[in-house]
């Protein structure tokens, strides 16, 4: 089958990839779509270590095609796929925290391979493939009337950013917010502190061309910075006093720094950004004392099966679009294209289209 493969040095898709049958608790999934997200670019500019050859890809929709023993999940059902693999038996998996489970950070054996050498799996997903095989609690079922792209952008970027708005940070009708980095992640932060009613939001991203899709979501302001230095002062001046909630959407430390300096009294950073391995922070402790938390989340901290369904019911009621972010639908033969326009900022959420399912 084909499947998109970074090999350390390039990018190219290779035809020659096998994928075993689902075992005990798997399901094979063909994938229709898949979205191209910041942190697949990651390991291709070394901010992450991903073994190599790898397929890479963790945001995607498709149908079950096979089970296998010991699942529930009907071979036909339209899914949306998570990188969360949970135990669905310690404390936090059954709390509901399935973002706590340690079997979450657990490493796996890849279903790929070519030639009988193994082939590594993105965030156990690597979704730019025709066919998949995953556990069964990483398949999320999707209704129909849901279009493919947005069915794809519900299982990462949005259920994160949702997560982070609604559950991580608890934002309230009438704060005010900053969310650095407009792409697929900021873009759908912004969407959610809307949606919750924040009062301002101030959208920070270098590129200038970002501003009007921003304004789109529901930015209220749109700050292109120089220098991050620029940012606390420039916040400051629309929002006096500080903003209540920041969302780091960049994985930039920079803007993470600002991000906590521009909070007001009790307000919350989250960091939503992968940030480069070992990357650290100056944090001058003190500016925390007046109720201010520094948050991790990690996707959203939420429990996907309960968070993705819900975002997915927002949609069918018409109170939350995401068209707006859908830039590109390409085959998965112009993926070079789309991440050289990913990287250059040309298009919000751009994806590869496998196969339609609908
Ligand atoms: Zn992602
Ligand atoms: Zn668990």
């Amino acid at each position: 089958m084909r499947a998109l493969v970074w090999d350390g040095t390039g990018l190219h898709v290779d035809s020659t990839i096998d994928v075993r049958p689902p075992g005990p608790g798997e399901v094979a999934v063909d994938i229709a779509m898949a979205g191209l997200c910041h942190s697949d670019i990651s390991p291709m500019e070394g901010r992450i270590p991903q073994p190599t050859p790898a397929v890479l890809g963790h945001e995607a929709v498709g149908a079950v095609t096979a089970a296998g023993p010991g699942t529930d999940v009907p071979v036909g059902q339209r899914v949306v796929l998570t990188v969360l693999r949970r135990c669905g038996e310690c404390r936090h998996c059954r709390e509901g925290r399935p973002t706590l489970c340690p079997a979450s950070g657990q490493i796996v054996d890849s279903p790929f391979s070519r030639g009988g050498d193994i082939v590594h799996q993105f965030v156990k997903l690597g979704a730019f493939a025709e066919r998949i095989v995953v556990a069964q609690e990483q398949v999320i079922p999707i209704p129909s009337e849901i279009s493919d792209p947005v069915a794809a952008m519900l299982g990462c970027a949005t259920v994160t950013a949702f997560g982070a708005v609604e559950d991580r940070a608890r934002l309230r009708a009438g704060e005010t917010v900053l969310v650095t980095g407009a792409g697929g992640i900021g873009l759908n932060a912004v969407l959610a502190a809307r949606a919750a009613g924040a009062d301002r939001i101030v959208v920070v991203d270098r590129n200038p061309a970002k501003e009007q899709i921003a304004r789109t979501c529901g930015a209220t302001d749109f700050i292109v910075p120089s220098d991050p230095a620029q940012i606390v002062p420039a916040v400051q001046a629309l929002v006096p006093g500080g903003v209540d909630a920041a969302f780091e959407c960049a994985g930039h430390t920079g803007l993470l720094e600002a991000s906590v300096k521009a909070l007001a009294w009790g307000g919350r950073a989250v960091i939503l950004g992968l940030p480069p391995t070992g990357a650290s922070i100056d944090l001058v402790v003190r500016e925390l004392f007046h109720d201010k938390s520094l948050l991790g989340c990690r996707l959203g901290s939420v429990d996907p099966h309960r968070k993705l369904p819900e975002l997915a019911e927002r949609v069918l009621r018409g109170e939350l679009d995401l068209t707006p972010l859908v830039s590109a639908v390409v085959p998965l033969e112009d993926a070079e294209q789309l991440v050289d326009d990913l990287r250059n900022g040309r298009i919000d959420r751009g994806f590869l289209r496998f196969r339609s399912t609908s």
